[in-house]
């Protein structure tokens, strides 16, 4: 269920376990699992559901290092993040994305593939 506003949400009654913020690709797939574990999750999204000026200039901000396009440009502030940007490349990860690569300094990752683990506040 979508709620337009905190004060819809909140005359609900709904009572969530878990609040995720942020509606992109990282907060729904979170809330997503945890939804199928059975714990009340609610997903507060900072825009709504269509791209606006006002909701974009939140992002406005500058880059340092590598040259690149504008913040409020790449990045998107509504429902579904910045994979409102895909045009359907997306795919699981494999095994050795998670490898250390000695000739990458900082590489690895401290889970490994198909690693599943509830955070420790949802634990039952
Ligand atoms: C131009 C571009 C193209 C890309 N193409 C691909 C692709 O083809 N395939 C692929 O796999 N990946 C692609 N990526 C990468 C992918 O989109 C990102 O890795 C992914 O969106 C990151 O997900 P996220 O949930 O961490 O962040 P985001 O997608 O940035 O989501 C953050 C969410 O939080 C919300 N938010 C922000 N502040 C607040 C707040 N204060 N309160 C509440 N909500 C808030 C935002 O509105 C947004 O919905 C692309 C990225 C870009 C920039």
């Amino acid at each position: 269920m979508i709620f337009p506003g905190v004060a819809e949400f909140r005359a609900s009654g709904f009572q969530p376990k878990v609040a995720v913020i942020g509606s992109g690709p990282a907060g729904i797939s979170i809330a997503r699992i945890l939804d199928r574990a059975n714990i009340p999750v609610v997903v507060f999204e900072a825009g709504t559901d269509h791209v606006t000026d006002q909701s974009q200039d939140f992002y406005k901000g500058s880059t340092v290092g590598d040259p690149y396009f504008d913040l409020d440009v790449t990045r998107i502030r509504l429902l579904g993040g910045c994979s409102n940007h895909w045009a359907g490349w997306c795919r699981l990860l494999d095994a050795h994305d998670f490898d250390k690569r000695d000739w990458i300094p900082h590489s690895g990752w401290p889970i490994a593939h198909g690693h599943r683990t509830l955070p420790r506040c949802c634990s039952r």
